[in-house]
């Protein structure tokens, strides 16, 4: 009988990765990183329950490294077949595990420094060659076609509106001459956003699996054109610069999408805008040149990001001369959490300048600059230094690129019957059950929160 293995994303919301079983052949969904806590980091440390060996094939439903940064332990470790995926998200991919690796790198390298690793000498989890070698095993597999794996396992992908390229994932399993649906909702996104299509609702399912990242509430109400106007005219009339720590991947796009559409409705003045992160720009580009995963207007699609005074900074000097930059303009760059890369710098030159605004625009993880920001500190220790505090902070929680609790309940009322059984995944414990209990008032459908590590028959 098919079976369904929950080796990540049970109870948390990282490390997503669920195998399914049919026929004596295996097919993972996904293949993340834990991250956060340090006992969950451990976790990718810890040999998976099966052998990598035993793996037959991987699918991908996007390319967040909670979902995918576990790939080239898993190539490394002895998977060696075919990762199917969208060709976006093998090109996100493309750049994102490279840089993983060399996170992963540089971690090792410092925890030998300092000597604080129980190896003697700590190794990366894996290395920026293993991570290329994982990326050959790459296949692509456009969204709505429908992909014939194996005589067990058919895959159709469907557009899931939450970064460039994320799907959900319509899973037919077969066994015996008997089919059984498994879908995977991945990470959905929201509706009425700009660039990014709408998710598609599933119309049926045996079984389902739905993330529950925001399954306890939902974003605030408002306009985000108006947070942000709001916040630049203000800085820009003081003199100040606006700095906005930044993922690389759709925050930054997302971001330079509404500053631009803000200059075009003149409601903000003609700032120069300096996107200081190669990873973001390279990410830009590849939001240009997928089309078909977007849906801009035909008027602005040729220029969608490009605001009046865009200056892409690729170098380390060009990212050093911005602090000469004494006029209001605005800078986005990353880390999204201030946790390291360039933002450090324009956060040390900017922060001790009450004319300049910090703009918060992601999730900020406790621990992180961002957060201590978000806190109100006073004083923030970037490289050693304390900095102080003198700049506005201010927070927009509208630019999320998860499905809050009423979009997910949403998503759900496409369905004609209930599933067999829905299992809520990717989400931490008081998010899992709120969404549980609204799903049981809402629909009456039979809903389980699986722990790690279970396996549960698709057969009943
Ligand atoms: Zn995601």
């Amino acid at each position: 009988m098919p079976k369904i293995t929950f080796l990540g994303a049970a109870g948390t919301v990282t490390g997503s990765k669920y195998l399914v079983e049919a026929d004596g052949k295996r097919l993972l969904v996904d293949c993340g990183l834990f991250e956060g806590s340090a006992e969950l980091k451990q976790r990718n440390w810890e040999r998976l329950p099966v052998d990598p060996s035993t793996i037959d094939w991987l699918l991908l439903t996007h390319a967040h490294i909670d979902h995918t940064g576990y790939i080239p332990r898993l190539v490394r470790d002895g998977f060696r077949g075919p990762i199917f995926c969208n060709p976006a998200t093998h090109e996100l991919c493309s750049l994102l595990l490279p840089d993983s690796a060399h996170l992963q790198e540089e971690d090792a390298q410092f925890a030998a420094r300092k000597k604080y690793s129980t190896h003697k000498a700590p190794l990366p989890l894996y290395t920026v060659a293993e991570s290329q070698t994982a990326l050959s095993h790459f296949r692509d597999i456009a969204c709505h076609d429908s992909c014939t794996i194996s005589p067990q396992f058919t895959v159709r992908p469907h557009d899931a509106g939450h970064i460039l390229g994320a799907t959900w994932l319509e899973l037919t399993v077969t066994e015996n001459g008997k089919q059984t649906l498994v879908v995977f909702s991945g990470d959905l996104g929201r509706y009425d956003q700009p660039i990014l299509k709408d998710p598609e609702s599933p119309t049926r399912a045996d079984y389902l699996l739905c993330e529950s990242t925001y399954g306890d509430r939902d974003h605030p109400p408002g306009s985000v054109l108006d947070e942000l106007a709001d916040v630049i005219n203000r800085t820009a009339k003081r003199g100040g610069a606006v700095v906005v720590p930044s993922f690389a991947l759709d925050r930054a796009q997302m971001l330079m999408y509404y500053l631009h559409q803000l200059q075009l409705q003149q409601r903000i003045p003609q700032l120069p805008v300096y996107v200081d992160s190669p990873m973001a720009i390279n990410i830009t580009d590849m939001y240009v040149r997928h089309r078909a995963d977007h849906d801009l207007k035909p008027q602005v699609l040729d220029d969608p990001f490009n605001a009046a005074e865009v200056h892409m900074t690729r170098s380390v000097e060009e990212s050093k001369k911005i602090n000469d930059v004494v006029s209001p303009c605005i800078i986005i760059s990353a880390s999204g959490m201030a946790t390291g890369g360039r933002i450090l710098h324009h956060l040390a030159r900017r922060l001790p300048d009450s004319r300049s605004a910090v703009l918060l625009v992601g999730y900020q993880g406790e621990g992180t600059g961002g957060r201590a920001l978000q806190e109100g500190a006073k004083y923030l220790k970037i490289h050693g230094e304390e900095v102080p505090v003198r700049a506005q902070v201010v927070n927009i929680g509208q630019l999320s690129a998860h499905a809050g609790k009423s979009e997910l309940l949403r998503w759900l009322s496409g369905f004609q019957a209930p599933p067999r059984q829905t299992f809520l995944v990717h989400g931490e414990p008081v998010a899992l059950s709120s969404l549980r209990d609204a799903i049981v008032k809402q629909y009456l459908w039979p809903v389980t929160i699986p722990a790690y590590k279970q396996t549960i028959d698709l057969s009943c």
